[in-house]
């Protein structure tokens, strides 16, 4: 893989600490600015480590062309501040990459957080002190630092994953992974560029390497469900229109299932089938026309039923026949093995238009199977195809890989790694037993990547604030979720899926796309809205399923509410 700026081996020194430090949080990407924030603003001291060399996480690595948010910027964006959001202007329905990552600087600029974020520093071990009750955090550029909790904001979708296909390292042209994509711009004029992958990432990377390269070649696995973004740049009337209604947009969106304003309204109280086939198309034509994932937000059914999804997904199979001109690749491109929405929805521009390019073409990998990378190119079961560029869209050892990367080290030596060893097992996502004062934000368990990530980030971080302002309160120092109430949560969580059609899908809800990794369903997938209410009962109930302890040595006393 080429090597990208912030692969640069970082520099070894051991730095000063103000100790004792209150937490060390993990990630400097949304999740981990706000929790620098309101810690800070609680009156915790904390310091944040970053492997990247600067902040920005997702939006600081994901720089492939045509990367951008599938949730529209003016809901992508922190609730917490009237005031931020009433200074930043959006120019787009749907942000680029560049933007955000503007956006991300801009609100670190505004919160003065730089200067307790420490770039270039990937966290690779945390080990907990039962005794002294404290953390001990080492990272790759030499920091060996001890805090009382270790707060990990590492992001759901971080660690990239890279198939291992034979023969990768003797491919003699260029090589990237959209989630780790040089800073410095690649120049892919002129050039045969394959993209292996059609997730989210390969959806919107495709058509804008296509207007580049002279010839592209697309390696697909499996069809993806695309639909239509309909960016558009925003005008300023639709920007007022949201500032004013802002505290409005802001609790419905706390609300919801998807953590967007918008999705309840489009929601039909009624069957897919109680609909006759004329109504029901002019419905889903009516969506398609909205653009983003309004088609998916409409029946009551579509994640229930499979007949009734099959509506939905036979919508969008003739939409592609209609798009695509040639007749097998049309074939080729409709999803027929999982059901609409059971994977992440892509959002596209021209992305089965580019296939008409004639310098465009798909190789089905259902038909003729990747044997191996040689140096010219691919080899399938049918061909050699020759390239320039090689362009992995191949996704993430997505929810735990950022987790498990850091070898922690919990109570009685336990590794993290051992006890997720059959898939991870946590309370409300927020923490795991045998891990005392070790918090996840976004974690397994939890309900960030069914919708707007950033109403699940500000509620983590609000959440977990409140948990240890509790305990200033109440002079209690060590927080563990209770063994039994974290079985009972992962049974939750996956009776929730079982009622739904998403377990069906080979998606990386499920690590499905990790050969080896544990087949589990992972995320809450009954909405923001409604895990909020949980999360804010367990509190209401003196933090039911938390066992705290009182002062160092008091372990023993835990009190288990
Ligand atoms: P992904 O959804 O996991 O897609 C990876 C693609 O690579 C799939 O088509 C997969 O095929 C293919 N693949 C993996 N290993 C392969 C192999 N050995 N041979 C051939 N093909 C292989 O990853 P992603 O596209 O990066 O998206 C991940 C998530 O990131 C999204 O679901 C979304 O949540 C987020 N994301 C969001 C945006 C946005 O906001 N617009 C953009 C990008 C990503 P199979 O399906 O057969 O496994």
């Amino acid at each position: 893989m080429t090597r990208t700026d912030s692969q640069q081996p970082p520099t070894t020194h051991a730095r000063k600490w103000d100790q004792p430090l209150d937490a060390v949080v993990v990630g400097a990407g949304f999740a981990g600015l706000y929790m620098l924030h309101v810690l800070r603003e609680a009156g915790f001291r904390a310091v944040v480590f970053e492997s990247g060399e600067d902040i920005g996480g997702t939006w600081f690595w994901n720089r492939y062309p045509g990367a951008r948010c599938d949730i529209e910027s003016l809901d992508y964006s922190y609730k917490f501040s009237d005031a931020l959001q009433r200074e930043w202007q959006w120019t787009e329905r749907y942000a680029a990459q560049e933007e955000i990552l503007r956006y991300i600087h801009f609100v670190a600029d505004r919160l003065d957080l730089r200067r307790d974020i420490f770039p270039n520093s990937r966290v690779t071990a945390a080990r907990y002190d039962e005794r002294a009750n404290t953390w001990t955090v080492r990272t790759d550029a030499g920091d060996v630092v001890q805090a009382r909790l270790v707060i990990m904001a590492t992001g759901n979708l971080s660690t990239t994953n890279v198939p291992a296909i034979p023969g990768r390292e003797k491919f003699h042209g260029e090589q990237y992974h959209t989630g780790h994509w040089p800073k410095t711009p690649v120049d892919l004029k002129g050039k045969r560029v394959a993209v292996i992958g059609t997730g989210s990432s390969g959806i919107q990377a495709i058509p804008e390497i296509a207007r580049q390269a002279a010839q592209l070649t697309v390696f697909q696995r499996t069809a993806n469900y695309c639909l239509p973004a309909l960016n558009h740049p925003l005008t300023e009337s639709e920007r007022a229109s949201y500032r004013d209604q802002f505290a409005k947009m802001r609790d419905t969106s706390r609300a919801s299932i998807y953590g967007t304003p918008y999705s309840e309204d489009l929601l039909l109280h009624r069957s897919a089938l109680a609909d006759d086939p004329e109504t029901r198309n002019r419905i889903y034509q009516e969506r398609w026309e909205l653009g983003g994932g309004a088609l998916v937000r409409s029946y009551n059914d579509l994640l229930t039923d499979p007949a009734a999804n099959d509506t939905a997904a036979e919508f969008i199979r003739s939409k592609i026949r209609a798009i695509v001109k040639d007749a097998k690749t049309a074939a080729a491109l409709s999803p027929n093995d999982h059901h609409i929405g059971t994977k992440r929805i892509c959002l596209g521009t021209n992305y089965y238009e580019t296939f008409n390019e004639p310098h465009v073409s798909l190789v089905d990998l259902k038909s003729e199977p990747i044997e191996e990378i040689v140096k010219a190119g691919i080899r399938t079961s049918k061909a050699t195809y020759e390239f320039d560029v090689l362009v992995f869209a191949t996704g993430f050892d997505a929810l735990t890989g950022s987790l498990l990367r850091v070898d922690f080290e919990g109570r009685n030596g336990q590794r993290l790694s051992e006890k997720w060893a059959a898939g991870p097992r946590t309370y409300l996502g927020l923490m795991t037993n045998g891990f005392p004062n070790l918090f996840m934000m976004t974690g397994p368990g939890s309900p960030a990547v069914i919708g707007n990530v950033i109403v699940s980030i500000e509620q983590h971080g609000d959440w977990i604030t409140q948990c240890l302002a509790h305990m200033r309160e109440q002079r209690l120092d060590c927080v563990e979720a209770t063994l039994d109430a974290e079985n009972a949560w992962v049974e939750r969580v996956n009776t929730l899926a079982s009622r739904t059609l998403f377990p069906r899908a080979n998606s990386w809800y499920l690590g499905a796309n990790i050969p080896g990794k544990p087949r589990v369903f992972i995320p809450y997938v009954s909405g923001v809205g409604q895990y909020r209410v949980e999360c804010d009962e367990v509190v209401r109930a003196n933090y039911k399923g938390f066992a705290f302890g009182k002062g160092t040595a008091d372990r023993a006393t835990a009190e288990a509410h």
